[in-house]
Formats: C-alpha cells, sequence, structure tokens
C-alpha cells in the first residue's frame, strides 16, 4: 500500500521548503511524540475499518486514490499552511491556482476563463447556479432527472424554481421535453450534465445548445465527473460531439477531486465569460487588497481555501499535463476500455444483464432474474457476497421502464429495480477484470441459493 519512496519524496520536497525561511530566528514547534505516536496508532487503527478505495478490487463507488505526486504536495503544503482566501494568506499558493485555473479552461478551449478551486462540486455548482440567477433572476433551472441531486437543491437554496427533464434509453436528457418545457417561456439556464453520477451518461450537449440559442437561454455544463473525458481518444461519437461543444457554455464545472487524481476537496468553477466576477464584489474590510491583480478569493463565494489543494493539482498538471494523447488522457482511455470490456463480459455471462453500453467508465447491471423484485434482492445478496470475498461494488436503484429497454422480459412487480454499479475509474481495473468477474460468478451463483 504504502511506496517507501514517497516518504523520502516529502522528506525531501520539506527540506527545500524550510531552506526559504532560514534566515529567521529558529522556531520549531515542539510536542511529546510519544503521546502523539500513541494516538496515531489509534487513529491508524481506526482508519483500517475502511472498505479498500485505493484497491482495484474496490469497483463500487466513484472513489479513485490521489496520484503520490497530489499526496506528497499536498502534505508539503501543510507545513506553510497557505489559505487562498486572499494573496497575504497564500501568496505562492494562489498564484499556482491561477495557472491551474487557466490550464483546466484550456482544455474546455478557454483562454482566461474566470474561475477558481472550490471545495468541491456541489459548491462549485452552487456558484454557477447564483451566477445563473443573478443574470436570469427567478427564471427556472432545468437539469436531467439523472443530474446529481444537488441542482433541485441547489436550485431551492438559492430560491429559483426547477424542473427535472426526462432521460432517454441511454440515460441522457430527452431532447423533446426539454423543447416542451422551454416553450412555457420561464426558462432561465439549462444544466448539462457530462458525465452522469448514476449512469455516466453525457447529455447531447449539441442540441442542448441549439435548443437554447433559440430560447435564448443559459446553458451550464455539469463536467464534475465527466469533464477530463475530453482529453480521451476512446470516447465515443455522441459523447464526442458534445465534448467538442464545451468550449460554447457559458459555465462548466469540474472536479479534480473526481478524476483529476487529487484528494477530496478540489472542485473548479470556471466562466466563459470574466465580466461575472462583477457579481461576487464585496468590501469586506477583512479582506486584503494587498495588490491591484485579482486574487481569487475576490471571486468567490467560500472564504478561506486550502492552498494546499491549489499545490497539489499545480504539481499533478506539471507532471501529467492537461493534453491529448498524454499519460494523463491514456489513463482515462484505459478506464474506458475497462468499463468497455467489463460491460463485454457481462453480456456474455449467464448469470448477469448489464444495462446499457457504458459512455465513459460506469457500468450499471443486475443478476439475471425474472422478475424485478427478485433482480432488486439478488443484487442485494450480490452485493454482500461479493464484498466478503474482498469485491466492493455499489447499488443503484433505477425506473424499472428504463430496466425493461436492456431486459425486456423482466416482469414489472416494482416500480424501480436496485441494480449494481461499478465506477472503473481506476486504469489498473483493466487487467483486474479476471478476478473481479470470477468473483461475481460465484456470488452470483449463491445468491440463487
Ligand atoms: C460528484 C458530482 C457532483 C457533486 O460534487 P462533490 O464534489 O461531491 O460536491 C455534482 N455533479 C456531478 C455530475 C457529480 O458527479
Amino acid at each position: 500500500m504504502i511506496n517507501p519512496a514517497e516518504i523520502k519524496l516529502l522528506e525531501a520536497a520539506l527540506q527545500r521548503l524550510a531552506e526559504g525561511f532560514e534566515n529567521l530566528p529558529d522556531f520549531t514547534p515542539q510536542f511529546d511524540s510519544n503521546e502523539v505516536a500513541a494516538i496515531l496508532d489509534q487513529a491508524a487503527t481506526r482508519m483500517q475499518d475502511n472498505y479498500p478505495y485505493h484497491h482495484p478490487m474496490y469497483a463500487g463507488q466513484m472513489l479513485k486514490p490521489p496520484h503520490a505526486i497530489a499526496r506528497i504536495a499536498y502534505a508539503m503544503s501543510l507545513w506553510v499552511n497557505p489559505n487562498n482566501h486572499a494573496l497575504d494568506g497564500g501568496k505562492a499558493s494562489s498564484g499556482m491556482e491561477k495557472e491551474c485555473i487557466e490550464e483546466l479552461g484550456a482544455m474546455f478551449g478557454w483562454r482566461q476563463p474566470l474561475g477558481h478551486l472550490t471545495g468541491g462540486g456541489t459548491v462549485a455548482n452552487l456558484e454557477a447556479l447564483w451566477i445563473a440567477g443573478r443574470l436570469r433572476p427567478g427564471k427556472r433551472i432545468l437539469a436531467s432527472d439523472q443530474a446529481h441531486y444537488t441542482h433541485s437543491r441547489l436550485s431551492d437554496v438559492l430560491g429559483l424554481p426547477f424542473s427535472a427533464v426526462r432521460v432517454d434509453e441511454h440515460g441522457r436528457m430527452d431532447l423533446a421535453h426539454i423543447e416542451q418545457l422551454l416553450k412555457v417561456g420561464d426558462v432561465g439556464t439549462i444544466v448539462a450534465t457530462i458525465g452522469n453520477t448514476a449512469l455516466g451518461a453525457v447529455d447531447p450537449l449539441a442540441e442542448i445548445i441549439e435548443l437554447a440559442r433559440e430560447h435564448d437561454v443559459r446553458v451550464h455544463a455539469d463536467a464534475a465527473y465527466g469533464g477530463y473525458f475530453g482529453l480521451a481518444s476512446k470516447v465515443d461519437a455522441a459523447a464526442r460531439a458534445a465534448y467538442r461543444r464545451l468550449v460554447e457554455v457559458d459555465s462548466i464545472v469540474v472536479d479534480p477531486h473526481k478524476h483529476g487524481l487529487q484528494p477530496y476537496g478540489c472542485g473548479c468553477i470556471l466562466f466563459r465569460d470574466a465580466d461575472v466576477g462583477r457579481f461576487y464584489k464585496h468590501d469586506s474590510p477583512y479582506t486584503y487588497f494587498s495588490s491591484a491583480e485579482l486574487h481569487l478569493g475576490e471571486i468567490s463565494l467560500e472564504c478561506s481555501r486550502p492552498g494546499a489543494s491549489a499545490v497539489a493539482l499545480w504539481a499533478t498538471q506539471k507532471l501529467l499535463p492537461l493534453v491529448q494523447d498524454g499519460e494523463f488522457s491514456k489513463s482515462l482511455d484505459h478506464s474506458l476500455s475497462a468499463a468497455r470490456s467489463f460491460h463485454e463480459r457481462l453480456v456474455a455471462s449467464v448469470a448477469y444483464v448489464p444495462l446499457m453500453k457504458p459512455e465513459l467508465d460506469i457500468v450499471v447491471y443486475m443478476p439475471s432474474a425474472a422478475d424485478a423484485r427478485l433482480a432488486s434482492a439478488r443484487s442485494r445478496r450480490v452485493f454482500a457476497l461479493a464484498a466478503e470475498q474482498g469485491l466492493h461494488l455499489a447499488m443503484i436503484e433505477l425506473p424499472t421502464a428504463l430496466v425493461q429497454v436492456y431486459v425486456p422480459e423482466l416482469v414489472a412487480n416494482s416500480a424501480t429495480v436496485t441494480c449494481l454499479r461499478s465506477v472503473l475509474m481506476k486504469p489498473e481495473h483493466n487487467s483486474w477484470l479476471e478476478p473481479i468477474m470470477s468473483i461475481l460468478e460465484k456470488a452470483a451463483t449463491a445468491a440463487r441459493e
């Protein structure tokens, strides 16, 4: 689990950092290391009580281990503990954050967007919808009924009306339903999810943009999960068409802590038109306008923000630049391949039925069963039995009608079906499909007993 090189790299980085402060009178905080050691031992023992998120046999929720460089850079910066709330609090790390934002913007084809890092996708989407409400006061927000639940909740927080749009059999927003809702005339912003959390489906952005233009409506892209896949070469034609049009939307959310190899606490909001910065204007006497230059704390709803996140992301983007055909984009291709071969293996298996072909790296499937209730019960059994064998999955509740598109003979004796869901985010998943399938097959047999 721990590569000893990591500890050495951290030590070397800390030594270099300390050199910058050598001219100060010595000041080293002291503590009782025996006492600390004893408590750390307890903490580490407590932490053993986790699912093995870092391991390829964890094939459940959206959990991807941070890259070693992100962990080390993050830890190194904690000895200074910068706060990117203002330039005074996070002098170097604010500059690093700006460089990260420029590179993230460039990934979507934007030059110098207004943007900053956030605690995560939720706060980033909050800022996007807040600006949406300022520019289209009182107007409705539309998002897919498979969009992250945060959009309806944030609309409620912001006092904006919200409507959910039906999805088609691929899990993508239904264009006819959008058109019908647009005709009412009260829509201000459409949220297109670029890789939804449940299924990894990419909403048809090209068509959404055309509809939005016709009705003078804004478009926000929630690419918290899928944003980085624009760099991959193996996305299918439909998704590719959506990624090409991201450059035209009004705002984008992307989560470096999802596919960007970062520790939690790293989301990002980008606005195409830097002019929206005027809505953030405040005149708190506590923020230190220490320079005429814009600092990102002035255009963020959150005040204190971890400079460490910016340092970690900066280091990661240096090692793995956000370019097509680079090492990072290839690792995304590995995840896409893993999901596709997993889907094929499930098609070949008599014990399981997969639903839609994965558009990104999320695979949804269910144990073969005659009716919805039995399928749900078997999914729950497989989930538990696989965990006993060290394979960790996730579950998802889907409308029976959607499941029946893929399993037409399934008897609908309940409104929803509990299915299994595996997010194959780790590029290594590609070479672990054999043991994963073997445990799944055994679990399916046992689940029938
Ligand atoms: C994860 C996710 C969010 C929420 O982001 P957090 O970082 O968990 O706050 C929003 N939208 C989508 C599409 C997501 O996948």
